[in-house]
């Protein structure tokens, strides 16, 4: 597969790439590009001009803040978060669970915070698209995976997404009208199609995980290889543990199941005030996996991915004991 035609451009700072994304209406942004070329191949998008973030100096490097929280810039490498013993471990060890070791050593973590929805219908070549009559998400008019409904539900694919929205980090942003934070829950929405809180001209320049002392926290990953695949499920677990070995309060978000990923409130709440013992995670994990209802629309069965969610959910709740 060859890529089309586009132009090239590299910013030496964010404000300037900012000002490149305005004058070049279709431009997108690329940072280690293990997402955006393949896409671009496929013809899932034709951008006419690609704006480079790695030619800006500052957005890479993990900081331990002044409070306890860590701020991660958008350019630093998977392979640097994963093995990172300054951030959660949650964060780091989904970040190892990327991909490839090739893949970790040139992708971001911005670009993974903005990783594109995936889905059975778009990640095909042009031809195969063509053949078997275009999707929603581009450029035709219906949902091949959920003919009835009017939505892309193309699914949230990004390992880290989940975990960021069950450690309440925030992403820094730049664009037209200055700098803003956002909470990671709000950076998802849960449209396969229009999938980030942010506008597209904005660019991410940080994730920030606020101080956690007393959270554990942990990430598994249903997959069909043990490298390299996509999560066809993501398990985010984080658990405040009491003096007295109660659970204060919890974060269960479940990943890879819809366009955006989900915080799973029932399951957290009857977690609140118990021990972390065998019958407390089964009744976590079996709320938890009530409402998951993922699409056949990414690998393996959909009901193998549903029975597979209180499994999951069940292994990552034991990792915290
Ligand atoms: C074989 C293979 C296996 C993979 N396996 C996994 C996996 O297991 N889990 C997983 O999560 N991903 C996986 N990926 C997808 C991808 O490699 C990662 O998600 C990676 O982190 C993307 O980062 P990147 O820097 O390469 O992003 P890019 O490809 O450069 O960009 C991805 C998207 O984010 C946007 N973007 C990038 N940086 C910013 C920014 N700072 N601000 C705003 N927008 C931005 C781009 O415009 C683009 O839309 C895989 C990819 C391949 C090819």
């Amino acid at each position: 597969m060859r890529l089309p035609a586009f132009g090239y451009l590299e910013p030496s700072t964010v404000e300037d790439a900012v000002e490149l994304l305005a004058i070049n209406p279709g431009a997108e942004i690329i940072a280690g590009g293990t997402d955006l070329i393949p896409n671009m191949k496929r013809r899932q998008i034709s951008p006419s001009t690609v704006i480079a973030l790695g030619t800006i100096d500052g957005m890479s490097g993990i900081q331990v803040d002044d409070d306890g929280g860590v701020t991660i810039g958008a350019l630093t490498l998977l392979h640097d978060l994963a093995a990172s013993s300054e951030v959660p471990a949650a964060l780091a060890s989904a970040a190892a669970e990327i991909g490839s070791p090739q893949i970790r050593n040139v992708a971001t973590v911005g670009g993974n915070l903005c990783l594109d929805t995936r889905c059975g219908f778009i990640n095909q070549t042009e031809s195969w698209r063509l053949a078997s009559g275009l999707c929603l998400k581009a450029d035709g008019d219906v949902c091949w995976v959920a003919p009835k409904g009017e939505e892309c539900v193309a699914v949230s694919s990004s390992d880290l997404a989940p975990v960021t929205v069950a450690l309440d980090a925030e992403v820094g942003l730049v664009g037209p009208d200055g700098s803003r934070t956002l909470a990671a829950s709000d950076l998802y929405r849960s449209d396969g199609i229009d999938h980030l809180g942010k506008s597209a001209d904005e660019i991410v320049t940080a994730l920030t995980v606020p101080p956690r002392p007393r959270w554990r926290t942990g990430y598994r990953k249903l997959r069909r290889r043990g490298t390299i695949d996509f999560p066809i499920l993501g398990v985010a677990v984080a658990v405040e543990v009491a003096d007295d070995g109660r659970v204060k309060d919890a974060r269960i978000v479940l990943g890879a199941i819809a366009p955006a990923p989900m915080r799973m409130r029932q399951a957290e709440e009857a977690l609140v005030g118990s021990r972390l013992d065998a019958e407390a995670i089964e009744r976590a994990a079996e709320l938890a996996a009530k409402p998951v209802r993922p699409y056949d629309n990414v690998d393996l069965g959909s009901r193998y991915r549903k029975w597979m969610a209180p499994v999951f959910i069940t292994r990552a709740l034991q990792d915290l004991r």
